[in-house]
């Protein structure tokens, strides 16, 4: 009777109503879920967008080489310029014995890291350390062997660099070197020079200086005027930047150089305690002993030295 009012039988009270009720329950639910993903994407998008800029800024800055003044070869006679940064090894090759590639090394901007004090560590000759930190004698105690392609090197480390020449060429390989020894002269004249064209340009003298000292390093810090320090490249590449690592004579020098008391001075991840950028062709002699340790520890020579300089 009075079920014909009721158009259907879920309309009647206390009728079960399971698939309308289930069908609001859906839809409620469905409703949150998509209420709860707006949220979360708008929470997060303003994370995102508070957070981004800092850790942009906080990355860059954490990797020195983002921080690199100019790139060697870039820097074509050793002009650079840029932020403001420590001195570089300012490798100009071939100045002294002619041609060759120019490039003035760049340098990386320090952290607050304190720099080794090399007054406190041991003075033996193949430990010397030069860098923007610690600059050499105006007059060191160096006797010099002419190679046969015109370079100089302390004549200590001779042999074993003639070695380490012929066993490279003995795999077939075309290493050459393009600098050596620098003398004071030389270096004081590349970075006189680099001044003067700058004061020509209208800088101040203070400023020509300071700019030219971000690329071109300051007489006396500058580890080729030690004559254990040797650019070497593939002949078939002699660009100094970053695509010698990938030469056949670099990766043959990376893993065997320390055989024969050289070791890479300026490694990928070390800017920051060297000072100088990643120079895939840059060697140091050491000596053997040495070497190997630094080449097995995976550290820099101012690492070694600290630890060395530590033990007293
Ligand atoms: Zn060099």
């Amino acid at each position: 009777m009075n079920d014909r009012n009721y158009r259907n039988e879920e309309e009647r009270p206390g009728a079960r109503v399971p698939r309308r009720g289930l069908l609001y329950m859906e839809k409620r639910f469905w409703l949150l879920i998509a209420a709860v993903i707006c949220i979360s994407a708008l929470l997060s998008w303003m994370v995102y967008m508070l957070l981004m800029p800092g850790d942009v800024a906080a990355g860059s800055s954490k990797n020195p080489e983002h921080l690199v003044v100019q790139s060697p070869d870039a820097a074509g006679n050793g002009n650079a310029s840029g932020n403001s940064a420590l001195t570089g090894d300012g490798s100009v090759s071939g100045n002294q014995n002619g041609g060759g590639n120019a490039g003035a090394a760049g340098s990386a901007q320090m952290g607050p890291r304190e720099h080794l004090d090399s007054s406190k560590c041991p003075t033996d000759w193949n430990l010397r350390l030069v860098n923007p930190w610690n600059s050499m004698s105006e007059n060191p105690d160096i006797e010099l062997t002419q190679l046969s392609n015109g370079h100089s090197v302390d004549q200590r480390c001779y042999p074993d660099l003639q070695e380490m020449m012929d066993d490279c060429r003995a795999e077939g390989l075309s290493p050459t070197i393009c600098s050596s020894y620098r003398t004071w002269e030389t270096q004081q004249s590349l970075f006189d020079a680099n001044v003067n064209k700058l004061v020509a340009q209208g800088y101040s003298k203070e400023d020509a200086q300071a700019e030219t000292a971000k690329a071109i390093a300051v007489p006396g810090t500058s580890e080729h005027q030690l004559g254990l320090a040797l650019d070497i490249v593939d002949v078939n590449n002699q660009n100094l930047n970053e695509t010698q690592e990938d030469t056949p004579v670099q990766k043959w020098l990376m893993k065997n150089s320390w055989k024969y008391g050289f070791i890479l001075r300026y490694p990928n991840d070390k800017s920051d305690i060297t000072g100088i950028i990643y120079e895939p062709w840059h060697y140091r002699y050491v000596g053997k002993d040495i070497a190997k340790e630094i080449y097995d520890a995976d550290i820099c020579l101012e690492e070694y030295l600290e630890r060395l300089c530590a033990k007293g």
